[in-house]
């Protein structure tokens, strides 16, 4: 069911882009990347689509645990427990959006949401695949609390709402609210790769989880944010983004000869690798002084088609949405491929004809720096 206020909603997160994109263009003649939007864009409908055959299941041992182990009853007609239950979902979600940053292969889930090197409206649409699943286990303290499902899926759903809005650089710093709840500035903290602002700002709804667990950061004037990630993505292409942390993570598990290290990377802080691969495979540095955005240039047509094929899934991903219950598997597969035909075949006509190569300088490494 929840999947329907998502199909419903997505006409609203497309009139939201269309007068961010104006106001951009009014104040200073430009806009929202097109190769960087439609990917955003794609990115959400492909964790759409991997959810439809997996949130199911999750929201199903959720309901389990909470019938059978569940310490207290909770009345769900009384504003009390939802209100009670929307600030405990904040409170896990923080820690969940905190290891998610912090351990590697947790990063994996979350990574994709982080990929883009822009900051607007679409970015909030780019989730990762993965990332409820890995995220699941933290919520487990709450079904055995009780929760009873409805709940944990409504607040579940406020919560990810609530986070549209904050993802852009069309709203500065909000009176009163400021420091108090997320706000577009707290938001481009936490998606910033600047060294101050890494690793900041985890909170869903409110700041308080963050000033209390010290990750909180203000937006300063006199550093802009630079968006993205320290390991650039550099690539349209919507599926593959999904795995780009485990590939890496997978390929220094393999190359490594060290046995304990195959199992202990992924565990270890995001970022961490084995010291034999980091000396026979190092990876480039990031330096944010010099870095220059992945912006391939493709002609009109090229364009044109992109966007002619990613509008053609938009009706498709509301009809599997709508229907997901009714439909037989053969057909939700079905479906989901062609979805993901059109998507990747968007991002091939994206890509140009030129490959370009990761440019920065040697000299500012960080052996962390991975947010
Ligand atoms: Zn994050």
């Amino acid at each position: 069911m929840a999947d329907h206020y998502v199909a419903f909603s997505i006409p609203f997160f497309l009139l939201f882009i269309a007068l961010e994109s104006f106001y951009f263009w009014r104040k200073n003649r430009t806009s929202l990347r097109l190769n960087d939007s439609l990917t955003n864009m794609s990115c959400g409908i492909v964790t759409l689509i991997f959810e439809l055959f997996t949130k199911g299941g999750l929201f199903l041992i959720f309901a389990f645990l909470s019938n059978r182990f569940g310490l207290f009853e909770w009345n769900m007609g009384s504003a009390f427990t939802w209100i009670l239950f929307f600030f405990v979902y904040d409170f896990f979600y923080y820690w969940g959006h905190r290891l998610s940053h912090t351990v590697n292969f947790m990063w994996s889930g979350h990574l994709p949401h982080h990929q883009s090197e822009e900051y607007n409206f679409t970015v909030a649409l780019r989730q990762g695949a993965f990332q409820d699943t890995l995220m699941f286990p933290v919520f487990i303290p709450m079904a055995l609390m009780g929760c009873p499902i409805e709940v944990f899926a409504t607040v579940l759903l406020l919560n990810k709402f609530f986070q549209f809005w904050i993802h852009t650089r069309a709203i500065g710093r909000v009176p009163v609210i400021e420091g108090i709840l997320n706000t577009p500035s707290a938001h481009r903290v936490h998606h910033a790769v600047n060294t101050r602002y890494v690793d900041k700002n985890y909170g869903g709804v409110v700041m308080f989880w963050d000033k209390l667990f010290g990750t909180w950061s203000e937006e300063k004037a006199e550093e802009p944010c630079v968006y993205g990630v320290r390991k650039p993505y550099r690539s349209w292409d919507p599926i593959s983004a999904h795995v780009d942390w485990w590939s890496r993570l997978w390929k220094d598990a393999v190359n490594t000869q060290s046995c304990t290290d195959k199992i202990k990377l992924w565990f270890m802080p995001t970022g961490w690798r084995p010291a034999d691969v980091t000396k026979s495979d190092p990876w480039q540095p990031y330096d944010i002084e010099n870095y220059k955005k992945y912006d391939p240039e493709v002609n009109l047509w090229q364009k044109a088609a992109s966007v002619v094929l990613f509008t053609a899934t938009l009706p498709i991903i509301s009809h599997l949405l709508f229907e997901q219950f009714n439909l037989p598997l053969w057909k939700k597969m079905g479906l989901a491929a062609v979805i993901l035909f059109c998507l990747y075949a968007c991002a091939y006509l994206l890509k140009g004809r030129k490959r370009q190569t990761f440019e920065a300088t040697p000299e500012a490494s960080e052996s962390k720096g991975i947010s």
